[in-house]
């Protein structure tokens, strides 16, 4: 029992009550059949945008040149849209009920997977001319009609049946991932905002691992419009060319048996940034090209600065001995900040359990991550010392929260302005 798919069909029956065709569409059914949770709903109907808008007190044009109308029913937003064929919505004629339905046919004609190409009526009954529901049944992504003339249609398309296959843990039928392969150049049509979207959706859904596996290895990523940094196209090369499954190898060299490249396991509970840090990681990008991808990709300043400090941390812990691990931990923790620190320990976790743990608890025991967290502030220091505030005064506090955090002094207020004191003078002394 879902409210939204109840309060769908009550739009539906309006429509219906005024003489139009109506049903729910797309998305919805197929998640409602899926019995996922469903998070918007499409109506597909023979009324005009002019007409949907009359037949209910709010309305929003919100894409009139499509024949797509916002209804607002009880503060929920419902997208009707006029029965469309391939060359646009359908005719002013006024069809009968076997044009209607034949109006329909054709509007789930042009959509683009089966389980997407399905329509609920009313009366109860699904409308699936496609064979949508056998596409569920048997887990697959099936394109509505030729996929290598569907996908030359619309290059997104191939990124979409990488979403839903990864998002419901499907396969791709063997003709839909040979179309891919095949036209994967024409990705450079799309606008890199689309495969943006497309890319950190899958990041952030069920099977961000999947999604990466298809993307890595049908070679679509060498296509984006705007070139990708050239370490993250090198590994979804050697990804492509020898990469063969999931199987990790060994984390923070980034390579993997032979000449290929493996992808690492992505944390599922973490949020969809320690994802992509974890992927980065993987492949062993360094920090700079994982900006540079984010930027490509538009994901943001916030998100690039995030993943950026994440896997900067990982150049840092990756490149360092094993005796040298705890000392560049704390030094990593101090100079990225706890936050940066979290977020590797996360992306870390499914893939080297142990390294997280142990630096977890080295984590745990450091008294102070932050100047902020000591004992002490700044013009407390300047104030105590005697002297102006400047530059010194930070770089004071960072020394001291060195110490603390190696466990060589306190973090009380005395301590912290004894070693200061001591520091200083031995340093006016030297001077
Ligand atoms: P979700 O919203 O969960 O990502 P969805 O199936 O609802 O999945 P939308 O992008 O919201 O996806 O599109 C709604 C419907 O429109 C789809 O179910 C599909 O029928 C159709 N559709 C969307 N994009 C395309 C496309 N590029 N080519 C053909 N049909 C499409
Ligand atoms: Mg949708």
């Amino acid at each position: 029992l879902d409210p939204l798919w109840d309060a769908g069909l009550d739009v539906v029956r309006k429509l219906e009550a005024q003489g139009y065709q109506a049903y729910l569409v797309g998305g919805c059914v197929r998640d409602r059949l899926m019995g996922r949770k469903l998070h918007d709903i499409d109506i597909a109907t023979s009324a005009k945008p002019e007409e949907v808008t009359r037949a209910f007190a709010r309305t929003l044009p919100t894409g009139i040149k499509h024949g797509t109308v916002t209804v607002m029913e009880n503060g929920v937003p419902f997208e009707v849209t006029t029965f469309r064929r391939e060359g646009g919505y359908s005719d002013g004629r006024r069809p009968d009920e076997v044009a209607f339905v034949g109006e329909l046919r054709e509007d789930l004609a042009r959509r683009d997977f089966t389980f997407n190409a399905m329509a609920f009526g009313s009366d109860g009954r699904v409308v699936d001319p496609f064979g949508g529901r056998d596409a569920l049944r048997a887990g697959v992504v099936q394109c509505v009609g030729d996929a290598s003339e569907r996908f030359g249609e619309d290059a997104l398309r191939m990124l979409r049946a990488v979403r839903f296959a990864a998002e419901f843990g499907f396969e791709l039928l063997p003709d839909v991932w040979e179309a891919i392969v095949c036209h994967r150049a024409k990705l450079s049509q799309v606008a890199v905002e689309r495969v943006c979207a497309e890319w950190d959706k899958t990041m952030a859904g069920n099977g961000p691992e999947q999604g990466c596996h298809y993307l890595f290895k049908s070679g679509l990523l060498g296509y984006v419009k705007e070139p990708l940094p050239a370490s993250v196209l090198h590994a979804a090369e050697r990804y492509r060319l020898n990469g063969a499954g999931w199987e990790w190898d060994a984390w923070g060299s980034g390579e993997a048996t032979g000449s290929g490249v493996s992808l690492p396991p992505l944390p599922l509970c973490g949020d969809v940034d320690v994802r992509w840090t974890a992927l980065l990681c993987g492949i062993g990008v360094s920090s700079a090209d994982a900006a540079e991808l984010f930027r490509v990709l538009r994901l943001g300043g916030k998100r690039t600065d995030r993943v950026r400090s994440a896997v900067g941390l990982h150049e840092r812990m990756s490149g360092c001995a094993e005796d040298e691990r705890y000392e560049q931990w704390l030094f990593g923790v101090l100079d990225f900040g706890a936050g940066s620190a979290e977020d590797w320990l996360a992306a870390t976790e499914p893939a080297d359990g142990e390294l997280a743990e142990l630096c977890r608890g080295w984590m745990r025991a450091i008294p102070a991550t932050a100047a902020s967290a000591l004992d002490v502030r700044g013009d407390e220091l300047a104030k105590a010392l005697g002297r102006p505030a400047g530059p010194w005064v930070a770089e004071l506090l960072r020394a001291l929260l060195e110490a603390v955090a190696f466990d060589e002094i306190a973090n009380s207020k005395t301590e912290l302005l004894a070693a200061a004191k001591q520091w200083t003078e031995r340093a006016d002394g030297r001077a």
